[in-house]
Formats: C-alpha cells, sequence, structure tokens
C-alpha cells in the first residue's frame, strides 16, 4: 500500500510503498476513505510521544470501509462503512468496564502504538469494542473528524466539562479541537468566548457561533474576565501549551472547571498551574482523552437533527501527497484539513 513514512523524528515524510496490514484475532483492517491531519500527529513526527516506535506511519483521525476481518471478530463484515476513536479500547481492564475506555489500561492507538491511517490501509483493534457504524448521511470526510478532534470536543463540553445552559465558555486555541468545541458548546446552549492568534481562525470561531472573539496577544484573560461577568463557568485549553492551559484556568470564576484538552507533552515544558487560585476559588482542573466508541450514540444523533454540523468545519480535502507539507504546517491553515484522496 501507499503510505506517508518517517525515518526519523522530524524528519523527511515520504510516501511509498510499504507492506499491507493484516487484521489481529480480534481487529479489522480498514481501507482509509478519509483521514484527518491533527496536531496530535504533529507531536508523533516530533518525536513526543514516547509510544511511536520508527519508521512510523502517522495519521488516527480516521474513517473508512472494512477491508479485512480478524477470526475472532462478531460484529462487523467487510464494505461496512466505519469510524473508531483514536483510543482503541481493550474492553476487558478496569476502566473499560467502567464504560470509560478512553483511558483503557491496555489501550491501541493507530498512529502511535502501531502505523495509523495515512495509508490505503490501517489495522484497528478490538473491533467488536471499538468500531463505530457511521449513518448514510454522514459523508467520510466529515467522519474522520469524529475519530478525534471532534469527538474529543464533544466529550470535552458534554462529558467532561458539564457545560450546561446559559453558562460562559472559554475555548483557548480554535484549530480544529477548538472549533469544535465552539460549536458543541453553542449548541448545549453556552455562550462563548473564543481565543485564537490568528484572524482566519477567529473569523471562522465567530461563524461557528462564539459571542466574542479575542486575540491571545491581548491579554485575553482580564478581557474574558470583564466581558463574562467575573469569568468563564468551562475554561478549555484547545491548544495545548503552558501559557494557553495557565490563561484558561485564570479566567475561571469561583467553582468554575477548566478542561484540558490539548495534549501537553513534557518536552513543550511542564505547565504551571496556579494551585493557589485552585484552592481559594475552589476550581477543578480536568483532563479529557478522546472518546470511547460506547459514547459516540449520543453525539451521531445530534448530529443527524442537524443539531451539530461538523461538516462546515472541515475547510480543506487534501491528498496523500499533500500530507507532508500539512503535517509540518499543522496549525496555520483555519478549520480541519482532511486527506481524502489516496
Ligand atoms: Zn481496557
Ligand atoms: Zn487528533
Amino acid at each position: 500500500m501507499r503510505a506517508l513514512v518517517f525515518e526519523e523524528f522530524g524528519g523527511p515524510l515520504t510516501v511509498r510503498e510499504v507492506p499491507d496490514p493484516t487484521p489481529a484475532p480480534d481487529g479489522v483492517v480498514v481501507t482509509v476513505g478519509a483521514t484527518g491531519v491533527c496536531r496530535s500527529d504533529w507531536h508523533a513526527w516530533s518525536g513526543h510521544d514516547p509510544d511511536v516506535v520508527l519508521p512510523h506511519v502517522p495519521g488516527h483521525e480516521l474513517a473508512g470501509t472494512v477491508a479485512a476481518v480478524g477470526a475472532r471478530v462478531r460484529g462487523w463484515s467487510v464494505g461496512d462503512r466505519v469510524t473508531a476513536p483514536f483510543v482503541c479500547a481493550c474492553g476487558t481492564c478496569p476502566p473499560c468496564r467502567e464504560g470509560a475506555g478512553q483511558v483503557c489500561l491496555r489501550q491501541t492507538q493507530p498512529g502511535f502504538t502501531h502505523w495509523g491511517s495515512f495509508a490505503e490501509y490501517v489495522a484497528l483493534d478490538a473491533a467488536d469494542i471499538n468500531l463505530v457504524a457511521l449513518p448514510e448521511e454522514l459523508s467520510t470526510a466529515t467522519a474522520a473528524a469524529l475519530g478525534c478532534r471532534y469527538a474529543t470536543a464533544f466529550r470535552a463540553v458534554t462529558g467532561v466539562g458539564r457545560v450546561a445552559p446559559g453558562e460562559w465558555v472559554l475555548v483557548v486555541g480554535c484549530g480544529g479541537v477548538g472549533l469544535s468545541a465552539v460549536q458543541v458548546a453553542v449548541a448545549v446552549g453556552a455562550r462563548v468566548v473564543a481565543v485564537d492568534p490568528s484572524p482566519g481562525a477567529r473569523e471562522l470561531a465567530a461563524a461557528t457561533g462564539a459571542e466574542h472573539v479575542l486575540d491571545s496577544a491581548d491579554g485575553f484573560v482580564e478581557l474574558a474576565v470583564e466581558l463574562t461577568g467575573g469569568g468563564v463557568h468551562v475554561g478549555l485549553d484547545c491548544l495545548g501549551s503552558p501559557a494557553t492551559c495557565e490563561a484558561s484556568i485564570r479566567a475561571l470564576r469561583p467553582r468554575g472547571r477548566h478542561v484540558q484538552v490539548g495534549l501537553l507533552p513534557p518536552a513543550q515544558g511542564r505547565a504551571v498551574v496556579p494551585m493557589e487560585l485552585v484552592v481559594a476559588r475552589e476550581l477543578a482542573v480536568l483532563g479529557s482523552h478522546g472518546m470511547a466508541a460506547a459514547d459516540y450514540p449520543a453525539m451521531l444523533s445530534m448530529i443527524a437533527a442537524g443539531r451539530l454540523r461538523p461538516q462546515d468545519l472541515v475547510t480543506r480535502e487534501l491528498s496523500l501527497d499533500d500530507a507532508a507539507e500539512a503535517l509540518v504546517a499543522v496549525g496555520r491553515t483555519p478549520g480541519i484539513a482532511v486527506i481524502t484522496r489516496f
């Protein structure tokens, strides 16, 4: 198959022929129909993820069609249109038994623990636990984002942040996951303050329903506190950096919830959490790590009802030959980029 390969961290990314994957006994191989270009892929390429073994094929935000099925798989057949969370859960460890497959102790992740979806085919483990059937009306390109950024934002806003109608939500960083968070927060009736250094990203955030859009260069914490009459109820760091994490926490009102959504690998520096504020204001500091397949139906039904429109956030469709350039420049062009030609 054709795949985008790198042999060293931060090194050249080249499309070349590699052996096709074969399914594990409980897994499947999927013909990739679309795969998103996410900041986490950039982290994998940059050497920030200790799971990545070289040479490597990135890509974890995918949708496609089942091409081969392992002997122990019960629920899926060749030809089924599917997506899967980027965290593929084992289904049997303690967190999985509690319905929290997104923090599975034996998780596998395409594009991190094994070769990913910047390729014609990708292997996914524990198919009966992790595959999600795609509704007919959802295009493959749109569905790709559900594997990571859109589902991650959905769970961060609804499940972890427990955003209620009328609450103020701060979204710091309006890349793919940030714009998704803006859309989900607006859909559940929250009022959104969105922050990004890029004018294009701010424009998209405003079009997605953010009430205020702020330039991150302008000391936005004070501004956000002022605009929201004393601070936001929920702050989401959707970029993942020590500065944006701290800013989200400082913008909270008493008893506010910070949700860390963007990855913060130690290689980029440790975040400083102002614990004096966490105590004095009784703040909650929470992490959000994707969304288990079992939690997808609530999101899919809101998409089917037209209350969520992930398709509006896909701004570019690329070919695998463009993937290297898009990956190196991740974050520079607003919206979600999806590879749809292999
Ligand atoms: Zn597990
Ligand atoms: Zn991702």
